[in-house]
């Protein structure tokens, strides 16, 4: 179908596509069009990555634009709604408007309502239909982006129920569901009421294989040498291999510290094969990255970059992951090292692609889980550049030959896993149920019972009952706990805590445990109420190791005190088992909290500094929340509740928190601050600069930023010399890890994805 074929888009659009080399649609995004998605039909788009699903959804937002209407685009991961607004952007010439909404759970976004375009996460979405954002109403057309997701024990349920709230609200909305190829598109089709296409057509051919010993192993049954040489790694003799051919690798590693060193140890390979041009071309690059911001990741991605390889993860600034797509565009990177996450939504096509790691760490499971199939053949699918290589080829790496049959076993011959509903677990019904009612969705068991009707769950469960049974049991629960009344009409209606739950995004159960034990506890200390929040469903706690049950029985005791509530009996093997996790968690909360290197802190619990960050963002968060319970309840502790948040927050004991709230400080510079006499917020707004300067190791461009961020007047540390009576003797590196300021630090070695 010719672009300008597409009947009800904008009269701009052909022209606008052609401009990108868009002539004529994919059969799939043609089939998408036949089914009505330019004329506001709600459309299941079940199609291989890589193969343009984008352009399926811009053309029916555009579409319901160009009607006068306003369109919602659900993104997966926040990372990606800015990426998504930018793409957007492009068509701001065109008089459309694009707005992006991920700030505060709470915040109720009326500035979006003049936006004809709207970019948000569905918790995003999920909370401006709680919290009644008037807009919601307005909407025709709604995109989901990756709607396999809905499987997701975690996110899945927000994601199901959003789609399910919103056209419960308008029924005429049109939803446009974007999906990896899954085997059971039909399903969500069903749920949504809507067209089907199901398609397995890629742009370019794709053939899937594994290395083993000196030959890739493909799924044709050919076999083709690729030798490894004694001093190499598998994933280099792939990378040197592609390059002799001219081409180029993208590699899938499973965290960003393994990305960053990847990409270091293959700068190695790429760098030989760099002609004179291309190192040029590639300095100007890595100099544009340095400009981007003054940290260490900073540094080592221009430094790999130089050499013709990169990293790419979630914890990167979005102008240095731009930078590197471009350059990996251009042919200038050769190989990029990349963390799934990002690598659903953004678009880098490589002639090859190698999962080196098809197992991740899991926090839940306390170990190394496999990917799924799905994960892993969409990043297999970003292989092959249409129109400049002959086919892609993506790789797995077996290291034994029972692992090549596994692997060919498990991801290679397997198709992906059917996407199944995981609303019916207990946390999300409670949560979903109570969010239901506060927002006024539904005000008896009927219409809730109406409601669920409307989600995957209810299309996918074949036994009878089970829903309402679940519902129920939730509903008691909600009762019994004070977050739901019945009024003498017999109506049900949240209560004010209720509201308040609802409204901090808790599940109903850690609201319960935190309410309980601030009861408990008048004045609680730090460690207590990290194991307060510890205790809750919403945290995932640390295992204990073997023999650590003795340890932190004994901690358990000689601290009991300090642990708001009473603990259950030794007996009771289970609650006390769980008490002791969280022990163990909030004593890795109070570590961090009392300035603990975090090299010590993943040795001493035996985790990745991965789970470091995420323990200490959820500890944030429900701080946050228990803060807010404690206020609506008129509790004494909501000030013992704000300090030990903002020093989780921070990572620093109690006489740091003011300066390490200064965007850019962070724990240890605020300590290198505090040690060379400057105290407070205001001391280092009137500090001598040099001194500053000096605390913070010479580094000009950071103590520039630090004091203008203080409120500094004149932050220039032009002649500036150091203090030598101020500078730090401690030797540790210049590292950042401070959680919150993301890419204004070095976030390098906290974080996964
Ligand atoms: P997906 O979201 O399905 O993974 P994308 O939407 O990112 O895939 O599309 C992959 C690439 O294909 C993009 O560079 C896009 O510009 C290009 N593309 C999409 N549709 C067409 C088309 N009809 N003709 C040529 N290129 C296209």
């Amino acid at each position: 179908m010719d672009v300008s074929d597409v009947p009800a888009v904008p009269e701009w659009l052909p022209a606008h596509l052609r401009d990108d080399g868009i002539e004529s649609l994919y059969p799939p995004q043609a089939e998408a069009v036949e089914a009505g998605v330019t004329e506001g039909e709600s459309l299941v788009a079940s199609i291989p990555t890589a193969s343009g699903k984008t352009l399926v959804a811009q053309l029916a937002m555009f579409a319901a634009v160009n009607r006068g209407g306003k369109a919602l685009y659900i993104v997966p991961l926040r990372a990606l709604a800015s990426e998504k607004r930018d793409e957007f952007a492009a068509f701001e010439q065109y008089g459309l408007s694009v707005g992006v909404s991920t700030g505060n759970y709470d915040s109720d976004g009326e500035w979006l309502a003049e936006k004809d375009v709207i970019v948000a996460t569905s918790e995003k979405v999920d909370s401006l239909v709680r919290n009644g954002a008037p807009w919601i109403d307005q909407l025709d057309c709604v995109v989901a982006d990756e709607v396999h997701l809905v499987d997701d024990r975690n996110r899945g349920p927000t994601l199901e129920v959003t789609l399910a709230k919103l056209r419960g609200r308008n029924p005429d909305l049109q939803v446009v569901a974007l999906s990896a190829t899954i085997g059971n598109a039909d399903e969500l089709a069903d749920w949504l009421d809507a067209a089907l296409v199901d398609s397995t057509w890629r742009p370019i051919e794709l053939r899937k294989g594994v290395h083993y010993g000196q030959a890739l192993h493909f799924d044709d049954g050919t076999q083709e040498e690729l030798r490894v040489k004694s001093s190499e790694k598998p994933t280099a003799a792939v990378v040197r291999d592609t390059l002799a051919d001219d081409g180029s690798t993208l590699v899938f590693v499973n965290s960003r510290r393994n990305a960053e060193a990847a990409a270091a140890r293959l700068a190695t390979v790429t760098s030989r094969q760099l002609d004179g041009d291309e190192m040029a071309a590639l300095a100007d690059v890595a100099a544009d990255i340095r400009e981007v911001s003054d940290t260490e990741t900073s540094d080592d991605l221009a430094d790999a970059v130089e050499k013709g390889a990169a990293f790419h993860h979630a914890g990167l600034a979005s102008e240095h992951r731009a930078l590197v797509e471009d350059a990996f565009r251009d042919r200038l990177v050769k190989c990029v090292c990349a963390t799934p996450t990002l690598a659903a939504g953004v678009n880098t096509p490589s002639r090859r692609v190698v999962v080196r790691d098809w197992r991740r760490y899991s926090g839940e499971a306390g170990g190394m889980e496999p990917l799924s199939v799905l994960e892993v053949h969409q990043m297999m699918g970003r292989a092959g550049r249409p129109g400049l290589d002959p086919y892609g080829e993506a790789l797995l790496l077996a290291s034994s030959h029972d692992e090549l049959d596994e692997l060919f076993e498990r991801y290679v011959w397997a198709d992906p896993e059917p996407v199944r509903s995981k609303l019916a677990a207990e946390p999300a019904m409670r949560t979903h149920l109570l969010a239901t009612i506060a927002s006024g969705f539904a005000d008896s068991r009927e219409t809730l019972v109406e409601f669920l009707q409307q989600t995957l769950y209810a299309t996918q469960t074949h036994e009878s009952g089970r829903l309402e049974t679940v519902m129920d049991d939730m509903l008691d629960y909600l009762r019994v706990n004070d977050f739901v009344e019945e009024t003498d009409s017999g109506r049900l209606k949240a209560t004010g805590l209720g509201h308040t739950v609802s409204r901090l995004y808790l599940d109903p159960m850690s609201a319960a445990t935190v309410i309980d034990g601030l009861r408990a506890a008048d004045d609680p200390s730090a460690l207590g109420l990290y194991h307060l929040v510890a205790r809750t469903p919403d945290m995932y706690q640390l295992y204990l190791r073997s023999g650590e049950r003795e340890e932190y029985t004994m901690e358990a005791y000689e601290r009991e005190d300090e642990l708001p509530g009473s603990a259950p009996s030794e007996f009771e093997e289970s609650r006390f088992d769980d008490w002791l996790s969280a022990l163990k968690t909030a004593r890795l909360l109070e570590d961090w909290a009392d300035e603990t290197d975090e090299d010590r802190i993943t040795d001493r619990y035996g985790v990745g500094p991965g789970d470091i960050r995420g323990k200490v963002d959820t500890a944030e968060w429900l701080l946050g929340a228990a803060e807010s319970l404690a206020a609506e309840l008129d509790l004494g502790s909501a000030t013992a509740v704000r300090e030990a948040k903002k020093r989780v927050e921070y990572g620093v004991r109690e006489e740091l928190i003011d300066l390490a709230g200064v965007r850019g400080v962070g724990r240890k510079r605020a300590r290198r601050l505090f040690a060379a006499g400057i105290q407070t917020r205001s001391e280092l707004r009137n500090a001598e600069k040099s001194v500053v300067l000096a605390a913070l190791r010479g580094r000009e461009k950071t103590a520039e930023t630090v004091l203008e961020n203080a409120g500094h007047q004149d932050p220039s540390m032009e002649g500036v010399t150091p203090d030598p009576d101020a500078a730090p003797d401690d030797v540790d590196d210049d590292t950042e890890t401070d959680p919150q300021t993301g890419s204004e630090d070095d976030q390098s070695s906290l974080g996964d994805f």
